[in-house]
């Protein structure tokens, strides 16, 4: 094994708060969710040639045309989730890892899928070298959902979805909440559903938001 376990110093530590009380400011109140982004170390996820760039509240690129989420949108998904202990929870758009070790902190049992293969390599080794090994990996089209391990109390969305992904939705309890970014223009409107019966569901809205495209279908 060559993973070296990167360090977390004061430092990071100290612009971590700063970022998270910057988040607080912007209008996120749920102190659980500010407690676990104030513990999960954001340059973790970083290539280590861009480690200065992790604590500012801005969306990075990962590779392969993709982003870590801005740390405020991140909060803002994770408040609309109102996670709960022991929560089964389907993140869609694994991407670096972040968002679902930010969910495994606040005591989800955490399912993430992952479309591009290069991304769920990586992600998959790293995320328990970090300790994070109660998440489950997988790689996949998240339109589909993960039959299998359904059904799901909360799911995130990470990408931009142009539908609200009819197959997902099928795989969650009654009571359940999804959380999800729609719209298939350069912006997307968050949206955040819960299902009130087998068939039925309420939705609202809150605000506008810009997310890479959740891409149907193919994996690559
Ligand atoms: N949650 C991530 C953000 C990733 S960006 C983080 O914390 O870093 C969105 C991710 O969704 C990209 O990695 C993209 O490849 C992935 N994605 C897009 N369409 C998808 C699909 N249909 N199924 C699974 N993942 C998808």
């Amino acid at each position: 094994m060559n993973f070296r376990s990167p360090t977390d110093t004061f430092r990071h530590k100290g612009l971590r708060k700063k970022l998270v009380e910057a988040i607080r400011q912007k209008g996120i109140r749920d102190q659980a969710v500010l407690s676990a982004l104030e513990e999960v170390p954001r340059h973790f996820f970083f290539d280590s040639s861009f480690l200065e760039f992790a604590y500012e509240d801005k969306p990075f690129p990962i590779g392969a045309g993709q982003t870590i989420s801005q740390p405020y949108t991140v909060a803002f998904q994770t408040e609309l989730l109102s996670v709960k202990k022991g929560d089964r929870i389907l993140e869609i758009g694994t991407g670096s890892g972040y968002q679902a070790c930010i969910l495994a902190q606040l005591g989800g049992k955490v399912f993430t899928i992952e479309r591009q293969k290069t991304l769920f390599d990586k992600t998959h080794k790293l995320l328990p070298n970090l300790g994070y090994v109660t998440i489950k990996t997988f790689y996949g089209d998240g339109f589909k959902g993960l039959p299998s391990f359904a059904p799901f109390d909360k799911v995130v969305i990470t990408a931009a979805a142009p539908k609200i992904p009819g197959e997902v939705l099928s795989q969650m309890n009654t009571g359940g909440i999804m959380v999800v970014p729609l719209g298939e223009n350069d912006t997307q409107i968050m949206t955040k559903i819960v299902k009130t019966g087998e068939h039925a569901y309420t939705t609202e809205e809150f605000g506008v938001f810009r997310f890479v495209p959740m891409l149907e279908n193919k994996t690559v």
